[in-house]
């Protein structure tokens, strides 16, 4: 039984995809935070898991996981999928489609790269990504290795961000398709990241009421180091669309700015936990 005190972390990134360790490195640094109940959640990708040995959690509870990009009325929206059935027919099927999305992308953000005279960014970007599901990161980091760039920071204000000539729209899935790859994998659903889209309230309860129709259950009531308005703001959004409450770092590497891994607040006492519905 997983408990309100515990410390759980039920988003952070390896190096299959944008984050910086490996599932060994990952699951040692957990263990050395004392996390009680881990998921690693890499952004459409579950290749992690393969890399993991019942042995290594010595346990720690380890939840299967994956962060979905999604469109929603054209937007970009991050799914959190927990709890997943690894061997689901659905859900590896759906992972070809991702990764051709992102392979896709990644060449047309490689052309947009050398519309501003970046030359040889795919190549390069593969080289770093090695394996990993290639995302923007990954061009940020060929330009700041390239002295394009000072930081992955600039790369992302000045070329890769919203609205900038490498923010290209993937051909990623709808909101309702990725909600259902999830059920039929076993798993519950989860907005990542909620205030992180720059919706007016609106619009986050018009994305809200949508993910309930597909069957969503679960928001990020705490999602990083957030301050304390926004986690009640949250508490309030799950308590009103009678959604699951769910926690997690978005740890991708130490040192970041934003929260380090096993770091996050725990979720308010007033919160129906997510894993609760595991
Ligand atoms: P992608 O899924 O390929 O579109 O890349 C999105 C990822 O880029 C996010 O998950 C973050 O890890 C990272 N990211 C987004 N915005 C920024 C930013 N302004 N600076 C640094 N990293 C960012
Ligand atoms: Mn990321
Ligand atoms: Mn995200
Ligand atoms: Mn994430």
């Amino acid at each position: 039984m997983i408990d309100h005190a515990d410390n759980v972390d039920l988003h952070t990134h390896s190096c299959h995809s944008d984050g910086a360790l490996t599932a060994k490195e990952l699951l040692t640094l957990a263990k050395e935070r004392q996390v009680d109940c881990l998921s690693i959640t890499d952004h459409d990708s579950i290749s992690v898991y393969k890399d993991i040995k019942e042995s290594e959690l010595e346990g720690m509870r380890l939840i299967v996981g994956c962060e979905f990009s999604c469109l929603w009325r054209s937007m970009t929206v991050h799914i959190v999928g927990l709890n997943l059935n690894l061997d689901s027919l659905v859900l590896n099927e759906a992972m070809i489609g991702l990764t051709n999305a992102r392979q896709q992308r990644s060449e047309l953000i490689a052309q947009a790269m050398e519309k501003k005279g970046f030359y040889g960014a795919l190549e390069g970007v593969e080289k770093i990504a090695g394996t990993a599901t290639i995302g923007r990161p990954h061009f940020a980091q060929y330009l700041v290795e390239k002295g394009y760039v000072k930081n992955a920071q600039q790369a992302f204000k000045k070329y890769l961000g919203a609205g900038k000539v490498g923010d290209i729209k993937a051909q990623w899935p709808s909101l309702d398709e990725v909600c259902a790859w999830i059920q039929a994998a076993g798993g519950v659903a989860v907005v990542a990241h909620p205030l992180k889209y720059g919706l007016t309230q609106t619009k986050l309860r018009a994305l809200l009421d949508d993910f309930k129709d597909h069957g969503g259950h679960g928001i990020e009531v705490i999602s990083g180091n957030q301050d304390r308005v926004k986690t009640t703001l949250l508490a309030q959004l799950a308590d009103r669309y009678e959604l699951a409450a769910s926690v997690g770092s978005d740890f991708h590497r130490s040192g970041q700015p934003w929260a380090d891994l096993g770091k996050a607040p725990r979720l308010p006492e007033s919160c129906q936990p997510i894993w609760s519905l595991w």
